[in-house]
């Protein structure tokens, strides 16, 4: 556990059990130096202890690095609760979650995640302050789609000489709730979209709403097209798909988008544009942490806007020294953290 600390230069690690509920959890602070850290609670079936603390630190990591690039006053973090067959009080069991991070005075801020909901978050905040995405909060999704447009237009820009999407066949896996907002946006920029889900209910308004051209969910990431905006689930981008890919640059909402970073280097040598994930999706980061930190919501749009400015600093930093967008979006971020 503590090589894992020291080789992702975790801050702290914190572990509650609470009899009366059940409750097991995790909170892993990766950084403060920026602010309180800020991440989402997962509530899944782990398979032991370990593979939950391993996700929580992982993840943590990750928060911090989209924190810092996001230009947010936020560090990193992220909370596991381990979910049992049997749960009779789920209600109980985030109250007792909402006294944990309450004991912390302030240290981490949690969000929804997978398995977690705004109703269990309006549970924690009975017993904190330290809560965003509850059901008066609203949901963070379509300022992640709105982040996601902004950088595709710097994507385009940096690949294709203008951001101009008009007439752009734009390629979109996954139509949940960032990816039939973000194909609203494009489809009104004049966008040619391609799209696919696995429930063809979504793809069928796509078609009937936004003009969509539907593609086989497994031919998606393979068709030609100028822009992939992977915005399912994580992991699409393996060796053998991108030896595939026709499209001059990937720029879409999925978490961990790369089946491993040397992906990024097999992008980076086909000469397929890529914008790192942490990067392009922090709009929903953006938009919770601003929220709960009182901003207004112009000012909040005001901060989405700058993805698409730091992705273009991103792309001329990765072109001037030949190195791929996610490994430079790293180095940058490690370079804030670690001043
Ligand atoms: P969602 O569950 O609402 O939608 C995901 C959609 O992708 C579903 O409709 C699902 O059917 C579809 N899908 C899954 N696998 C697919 C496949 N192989 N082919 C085609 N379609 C597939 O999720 P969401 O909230 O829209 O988030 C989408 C992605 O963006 C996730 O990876 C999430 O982690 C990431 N993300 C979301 C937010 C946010 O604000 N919601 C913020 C940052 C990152």
């Amino acid at each position: 556990m503590f090589d894992m600390m020291e080789a992702t230069r975790l801050e702290k690690l914190h572990v509650a059990f609470d009899p009366a509920t059940g409750l097991r959890a995790i909170i892993a602070i990766h950084s403060t130096r920026l602010g309180p850290a800020l991440g989402g609670c997962r509530y899944l079936p782990y398979a032991n202890d370990e593979s939950a603390v391993r996700d929580a630190v992982r993840l943590a990591q990750g928060m911090s690095y989209k924190a810092a690039l996001a230009g947010l006053r936020q560090g990193g973090g992220k909370a596991v609760i381990l979910r049992a067959p049997h749960v009779d009080n789920r209600g109980a069991l985030f109250e007792a979650f909402g006294r944990f991070i309450e004991s912390l005075r302030g240290e981490y801020i949690t969000a929804v995640d997978s398995g977690t909901s705004s109703a269990d978050m309006d549970c924690i905040a009975q017993h904190t302050e330290h809560v965003t995405s509850t059901t008066s909060g609203g949901d963070p999704s379509p300022h992640t789609a709105l982040g996601v447009f902004a950088g595709i237009r710097a994507s385009a820009l940096a690949r294709l000489g203008s951001d101009d999407l008009d007439g752009l066949r734009i390629a979109v896996q996954g139509l949940g709730h960032v990816g039939y907002s973000l194909c609203e946006h494009l489809a009104a920029a004049g966008a040619e979209l391609l799209v696919s889900d696995l429930d063809s209910g979504r793809v069928q308004l796509a078609v009937e709403q936004l003009g969509a051209q539907p593609i086989a969910s497994e031919a998606l990431l393979t068709t030609p097209c100028d822009i992939l905006a992977p915005c399912g689930l994580g992991g699409v981008l393996t060796p053998s798909v991108v030896a595939q890919m026709r499209c001059a640059a990937v720029a879409g909402a999925a978490n961990n988008q790369l089946a491993h970073v040397d992906v990024a280097d097999e992008l980076e040598a086909r000469g397929i544009l890529y914008a790192p994930d942490y990067v392009i999706n922090s709009g929903g980061l953006i938009f919770v942490s601003l929220q709960h930190q009182g901003e207004t919501l112009p000012a909040i749009t005001a901060h989405l806007a700058k993805i698409g400015s730091r992705l273009t600093e991103i792309y001329a930093h990765a072109q001037a020294d030949h190195r791929s967008p996610a490994r430079v979006a790293d180095m940058l971020a490690e370079r804030i953290l670690c001043g």
